[in-house]
């Protein structure tokens, strides 16, 4: 079976294009059967930044995925958030885990201190100012207390500060391991998400070292194009499910109602 594309976005957020109906067509078109919509979250402070929906458009959120339920019954669509792992927001994602009833939340690390947003083209200067290895650092220290806070069953794009190729000179695999430890320990799922192919690192999130390593731990998978627009659905699929079996996985992940179960990968 072919695993669902879990992550995907719509304009409520700012920067995608398309309607979930829309997202769910080009899926069918592709023989999809499943995929989730995992737009990004609001945040309590309403300011907090210009590239997410508002908490009062929650309702109009969910409103365009049952849009796309009730358009396209023959696929199964998930409702869902990716949700910002900040610390001192868990009290926020647990009211927001309770407004619906979500399929999954995918936690995401996308500020490593203070507002600091550091996969946003518009704050590169912010990288010139830190060393590679602590700005992996304080990811990996924040994706790690993601996977421990019980507040998600997928953790979004594990190595995306890659993404600018500020690679540091240091190695990183103990703070890979210690997050993927973290994520087995919890059951906690990693996705491989194919938008990073289309960034400066042009290669999938994770790389396929550190997929490796979260294959020796077990931790279970799933895939997502984060498509921020509709034919983006699906995108390099064949090559991340080619890369999930080579690398020894033979299973995804389905998340229903925030419970998951374990379906072949083919
Ligand atoms: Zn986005
Ligand atoms: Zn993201």
């Amino acid at each position: 079976m072919k695993p669902a594309d879990y992550h995907m976005h719509t304009p409520l957020c700012c920067h995608a294009v398309g309607e979930p109906v829309e997202y769910a067509a080009h899926a069918l078109s592709l023989g999809l059967t499943e995929i989730g919509l995992s737009d990004h979250s609001p945040m309590r402070q309403v300011d907090w930044d210009d590239w997410r929906m508002r908490s009062d458009q929650l309702d109009e959120y969910v409103e365009k995925v049952r849009k796309a339920q009730a358009t396209y019954p023959n696929l199964q669509i998930k409702l869902a958030l990716e949700v910002d792992y900040v610390p001192g927001h868990e009290d926020w994602i647990k009211e927001l885990a309770a407004r619906h009833p979500w399929d999954y939340f995918i936690g995401s690390v996308h500020y490593v201190s203070g507002k600091w947003d550091f996969d946003n083209p518009k704050k590169l200067s912010e990288w010139k100012k830190h060393d590679p290895f602590e700005v992996w650092t304080m990811y990996f220290d924040r994706l790690t207390m993601a996977a421990e806070s019980k507040l998600f069953e997928i953790i979004g794009h594990a190595d995306l500060c890659k993404k600018f190729c500020y690679y540091p000179k240091e190695d990183c695999t103990p703070l890979f391991r210690r997050f993927l430890e973290a994520a087995a320990r919890h059951d906690v799922a990693i996705e491989i998400n194919t938008a990073g192919l289309r960034k400066d690192c042009k290669e999938m999130y994770p790389s396929p070292q550190f997929l490796a390593l979260a294959w020796e731990h077990r931790v279970p998978l799933t895939f997502g194009s984060d498509a921020h627009a509709p034919n983006e659905v699906g995108l390099n699929f064949e090559e991340a499910i080619a890369l999930a079996k080579k690398t020894g996985y033979t299973h995804w992940r389905r998340c229903t109602q925030r419970q998951h179960e374990s379906l072949p990968l083919d």
